[in-house]
């Protein structure tokens, strides 16, 4: 059972655990000796009775009056039966690894130090050293199993089946058979099972297990709903957006079980340190058992007792076992945030970070415009020129655009991200031919609207499309004033006017990026497609350390790239730098830095394939939170590291000075790993 099995293979696999309790561990460790508890509870008790008695003969207590040889052959016959009783499954396992080639693993160290133990007379001490092992395993699997469990329990979001409702009729089927457009029946206290709209009924829904904020959101007709989270309280009709295999729930899953893959530096350095270490102190017990006896005359059989105490102690079962969980168990406080990593290598980043870079819009921002000021030209109305904007971007989901659009509907009542509006307006606009709808990054839209190009979006637009009367209003004295994203829009060529959007900073950025700060990081910087002007106010207001405006995405990319280089350069510690956006231009971005943290992700695809780190919800404050769950669970890992390393130091030494027993070095061997794994829990609360 297994050290072997953890480390590997897709144990960890939360999903295999929560669906096939009880079978997952054996099917994928295809392991076909596991004893079950009751067998080996069996074993435990047949070896302690033969031990008894093997005792009794030894001593003489029983059939004193037996005589050489059979006085000493006897006992160490029942010994033998009691130590095989017990370690047969081990001794089989590691003659198969040696025909697999591993040889150097800890049921090949047992095997070796146990029989070498018989063969020295000291047959008490393997069996002894045979039953505590083989409990001890089963304690570490017990406890590590369980671990597993209550981690992936925080992600039981999985559903199991749908209410799809048709002419009138339900019929529970499994959520991969609905498809886009059917709808599905919710009941209050169920977990929804596909993302879509509501089209009837009200509930307050408990995004927490989605978002980890534990807050009732109240939705109604028109508001989009995620897999996962859980409908309190009404009867809702949900018509479905999305195929199962693209749900929130089961994308979060996936991306947690890849996670498993992505291995930390440390992992990676532990399964190198066990290959080495492992035959190094092999070859150390060797020394240890013929150099003092040969150079030193000393004698045999307790130098080989020595080397043999050498052996049970370096079973590296501790670390092999307690890393990769310290790592899952800090995975797992994260995702219960509604952050997810897609590897354990980026919680070592995070918590490297020393420099922080932001998009603007939608990141530090709200993302959420409202038109503050209409300038059209001479001869244009206002209506006009907030409907041919509006109808230039009807298909962005850039928050500009969508702010646009929203400023031309009709008021709505199904709040600001209104998913039926936008159908409304669709069904308004269907007399409008729209043509060639390009969307320019960082710059804006081009569309040809029933016939006539119009352009709606920055300095930038307007120049390179050379539009005629740009220059002139450009710099337009009453709108200067106001502060915020200007829109200039332009029909066959010609400059008809501008609209001004603001924007409001988010209520905790500000906090959020002081308490970054306060965790070390160096420097926040602000990258933006947007002007100077609106920049700079946004800077000041947060008070970062730099900004850079006007940014094409590719220029985004570069200035990261600057940036990343600069960091290597100039901090000894290797910092890592993390950028944090919302996807919407910025995913080049979010790919190239150390750690790409996508901000919202609840239902954006493109933000959840480029990012590293997904925050479902929108907030600032998981970043500081996400750093510092890095950093504690890191913390833990080197904690179990040092601490297993150091038991085994002292154990070594003081078995190479002769003050040390084998019950000793397989107490301190299974103590250690015990007490590792429970450190790793730890880890579960950030
Ligand atoms: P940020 O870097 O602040 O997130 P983006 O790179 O997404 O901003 O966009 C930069 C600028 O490009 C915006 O401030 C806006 O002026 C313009 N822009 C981008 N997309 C659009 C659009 N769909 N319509 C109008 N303007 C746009
Ligand atoms: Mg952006």
């Amino acid at each position: 059972m297994s050290c072997h099995c953890h480390e590997h293979d897709g144990c960890e696999n939360p999903d295999a655990h929560k669906h096939e309790h009880g079978h997952s561990h054996d099917e994928c460790c295809h392991h076909d000796e596991e004893p079950s508890i009751k067998s080996l509870v069996i074993r435990v008790c047949l070896t302690v009775l033969f031990t008894i008695f093997a005792i009794l003969f030894e001593k003489g207590i029983i059939l004193p009056q037996l005589v050489l040889p059979w006085k000493s052959l006897l006992p160490l016959l029942i010994f033998i039966s009691a130590y095989l009783i017990i370690g047969y499954d081990v001794l089989l396992r590691s003659v198969k690894n040696i025909f697999h080639g591993e040889i150097f693993d800890e049921k090949f160290l047992m095997t070796v130090a146990s029989v070498g133990a018989i063969c020295i007379g000291e047959s008490l001490e393997a069996v002894g050293v045979m039953l505590f092992y083989q409990i001890g395993e089963a304690l570490q699997d017990y406890a590590a199993d369980k671990s597993r469990d209550s981690i992936t329990e925080l992600l039981d979001i999985r559903p199991d089946s749908a209410r799809k409702i048709e002419e009138n009729t339900e019929t529970i089927v499994t959520p991969e058979k609905i498809q886009v457009g059917d709808v599905i029946l919710v009941k209050p206290g169920e977990r929804i099972p596909l993302d879509g709209t509501i089209i009837q009924g009200e509930s307050s829904i408990d995004t927490s297990s989605v978002t980890g904020e534990s807050r009732l959101f109240e939705a109604g007709k028109g508001d989009a709903v995620y897999s996962g989270t859980v409908n309190k309280s009404g009867l809702i009709h949900i018509r479905v957006e999305k195929p199962f295999s693209e749900s929130t729930s089961v994308r979060i899953l996936e991306m947690v079980e890849h996670a498993q893959e992505k291995k930390a530096r440390t992992q990676n350095f532990i399964t190198k340190f066990a290959k080495i270490y492992t035959p190094v102190v092999c070859g150390i017990a060797l020394c240890l058992a013929v150099i003092p006896p040969l150079a030193f005359k000393q004698v045999w059989s307790q130098w080989i007792y020595r080397a043999l105490i050498f052996l049970v102690v370096s079973c590296p079962c501790a670390l092999i076992i307690s890393v990769p969980l310290g790592f899952f168990a800090g995975l797992g406080a994260l995702s219960k945030n509604g952050i997810l990593a897609k590897g354990a290598n980026y919680l070592e980043l995070l918590a490297n970070a020393k420099t922080a870079v932001f998009d603007k819009t939608g990141t530090l921002t709200k993302g959420t415009f409202e038109v503050t000021l209409i300038h059209p030209v001479e001869n244009i109305s206002e209506e006009t020129l907030i409907a041919i904007a509006a109808h230039a971007e009807l298909y962005s989901i850039h928050p500009v655009a969508q702010s646009l659009v929203r400023s031309h509907l009709p008021p709505c009542e199904h709040g600001s991200q209104c998913t039926v509006c936008k159908r409304e307006l669709l069904d308004c606009c269907k007399n409008i031919r729209l043509e060639n709808v390009k969307e320019l990054a960082g710059q804006g839209v081009s569309a040809t609207v029933d016939g006539k190009k119009v352009l709606a979006g920055n300095d930038v637009l307007m120049e390179s499309e050379k539009v005629s009367g740009f220059e002139e209003n450009k710099n337009c004295e009453k709108c200067s004033e106001v502060s915020g994203t200007v829109i200039h829009v332009a029909v066959d060529g010609k400059y008809f006017g501008h609209i001004v959007i603001s924007d409001q900073v988010k209520p905790e950025s500000k906090s959020a990026l002081q308490e970054l700060k306060k965790l070390g990081i160096e420097k926040n910087i602000m990258l933006t497609g947007d002007a100077e002007k609106a920049a700079q106010k946004i800077a000041k207001q947060l008070d970062l350390d730099e900004y850079y405006s006007q940014l094409l995405p590719c220029d985004k990319l570069m200035k990261l790239e600057n940036i990343m280089e600069q960091v290597q350069i100039k901090s000894a510690a290797k910092g890592s730098v993390l950028f944090a956006g919302d996807g919407i231009n910025d995913a080049p971005v979010l790919t190239r830095a150390d750690v790409g943290i996508a901000m919202g992700a609840m239902g954006s695809d493109a933000a959840i394939e480029a990012a590293d780190v997904v925050i479902m919800k929108d907030e600032l404050s998981k970043i500081p939170l996400a750093i510092r769950s890095a950093r504690k669970t890191l913390r833990i890992v080197k904690e179990n590291i040092a601490f297993s390393i150091a038991v085994k130091i002292i154990v070594l030494l003081l078995s190479a000075a002769g003050l040390s027993n084998m019950w000793l070095a397989v107490f301190a061997d299974v103590g250690v790993c015990l007490l590792a794994i429970l450190n790793s829990l730890r880890a579960l609360k950030v």
